[in-house]
């Protein structure tokens, strides 16, 4: 790895395409025989610093039209979270009916998982028939995997019957030395940005592009108001800076006064603290209470001036879908993309149909819409928002961090880079935009 790491470092793709791949590598992963470890314990009680290993894996070998990747950063998504809790089941099911997929798929299906949907690296070895990338090339990866063999995925690779999340659904992740990607995966790297900057974006970013921007999604459109959950968090600090860069205006919700001053940094001004507010959408486990529902749109209508939201963005489920349903304004969309706090919502259908609003199902996002997403990062118009960075080492305090809310925005983890702030090609863009990275970082 060190001759690798010395190559990136110097910018030298013929000494990168000389260094022999190595048989093995290190990566974070949950094994097979460990599957049942948390049964009986709660959600809350499963501990991801227990069931991630950093450990030596073999490297798979590179099929056609794949692209195996020196990884230098990576960063924590929250399905990361749910494989390490194995909630709400086990990913070993998703690896080994992909492995009976194909013969090409075989490899994927392992007593262990490689975790991880984001990275930034470079590539440093293609398979048969990729022409597009090459060893050398500094990337960044979004994890849509489709093998579109069927008519269906041909307008929307989403909706491709074999679509399915690297790291996740898939094996050989990017929290890991070394990952393997299909070739049209492959984003270039924002080369204003760190590795670890440049990884953060990548599935949260790619997500709130199509379920807040896209024609997929909702459409959103200058003027919009846009209710946002978690405006601080891995989706919703993408969602605000959407909104805000769109022309829209973000209504926040956050959970403190410090995720509040993340918001106002991005440029939000109309933000909710539901701590301090109190809310309790739910008066015991089976029962709703619409009247915190009502209170809960009087305060949106306070700080917008008497309007209600054209865009409820949703993704904690449960706990407040009942309570994004009523407070969509006519017409309005609820865009959903997760269900976090459960995923038996309820809510009641005669504000839907009365009212003639919209649920909109959405996941992660198409190659096309994550190269936008990617591009925007790129041209410095949306921004990474990366707080604490761990060593791989650490994958599972990182992880933890996530699962417990103690974060804010993305958490990152350093792979092959050494230190955080390697990576930068283009200083003089950087320096145009310093102030706002930093912002966003909470520097
Ligand atoms: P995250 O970084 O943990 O942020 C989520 C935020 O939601 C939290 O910071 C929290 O913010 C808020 N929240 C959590 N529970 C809540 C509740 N019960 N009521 C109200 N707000 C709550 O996670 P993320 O990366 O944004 O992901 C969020 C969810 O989306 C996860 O379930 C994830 O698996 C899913 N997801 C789905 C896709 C997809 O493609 N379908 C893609 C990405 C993520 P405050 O505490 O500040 O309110």
């Amino acid at each position: 790895m060190d001759l690798i790491r010395a190559a990136i470092s110097a910018g030298d793709r013929a000494a990168l395409a000389s260094v022999a791949v190595p048989d093995s590598y290190r990566a974070v992963v949950v094994r097979a025989d460990e599957a049942e470890m948390f049964a009986g314990l709660s959600t809350k009680q499963k501990d991801p610093r227990k069931s991630l290993h950093v450990q030596e894996v073999p490297t798979p070998e590179v099929g056609p039209g794949e692209a195996l990747v020196a990884v230098m950063a990576s960063a924590i998504n929250y399905n990361t979270v749910w494989t390490s809790i194995f909630e709400p089941v086990s990913t070993f099911g998703f690896l080994k009916r992909y492995g009976a997929s194909s013969e090409l798929a075989k490899k994927h299906d392992q007593p262990y998982h490689v975790v991880g949907s984001d990275l930034a690296g470079v590539v440093l070895k293609v398979g048969a028939g990729v022409s597009k990338w090459q060893v050398g090339d500094r990337v960044v990866a979004h994890c849509l995997s489709v093998e579109l063999e069927d008519p269906q995925g041909h307008d929307d690779t989403m909706l491709d019957p074999q679509q399915r999340i690297w790291g996740f659904e898939t094996n050989f992740g990017g929290l890991a030395e070394l990952a393997l990607v299909k070739s049209n995966q492959l984003m270039p790297k924002p080369e204003h940005l760190s590795w670890e900057e440049a990884a953060a974006p990548g599935l949260v970013n790619s997500t709130a592009y199509r379920q807040l921007v896209s024609h997929n999604g909702a459409n959103m459109k200058q003027g919009d108001i846009v209710l946002i959950w978690g405006a601080s968090g891995g989706l919703g600090g993408y969602a605000t800076q959407f909104a805000l860069n769109g022309g829209a205006i973000p209504v926040c919700i956050v959970s403190s006064p410090e995720k509040a001053e993340l918001c106002r940094r991005m440029g939000a001004e109309l933000i909710i603290d539901r701590s301090a507010e109190n809310y309790q959408f739910w008066s015991d486990e089976h029962t709703q209470d619409p009247r915190e529902w009502k209170r809960l749109g009087a305060k949106i209508r306070d700080l917008t001036g008497g309007e209600d939201p054209d865009i409820v963005f949703e993704h904690p489920g449960r706990e407040t879908f009942g309570a994004s349903v009523y407070v969509a304004r006519r017409g309005g969309t609820i865009v959903t993309c997760a269900s976090t706090s459960g995923y038996w919502h309820e809510f009641d259908n005669r504000y839907l149909w009365m009212s003639l609003k919209r649920i909109v199902g959405s996941h992660f996002a198409n190659y096309r819409e994550s190269w936008e997403a990617n591009r925007l990062i790129a041209k410095g118009a949306i921004h990474p928002t990366l707080s604490n960075v761990y060593p791989l080492s650490e994958t599972g305090q990182a992880t933890y961090d996530v699962h417990r809310n103690l974060h804010q925005g993305k958490v990152g983890v350093l792979c092959l880079a050494e230190q955080e702030g390697q990576g930068v090609l283009d200083h003089e863009f950087r320096a145009r935009h310093e102030q706002a990275i930093n912002r966003f970082r909470g520097v």
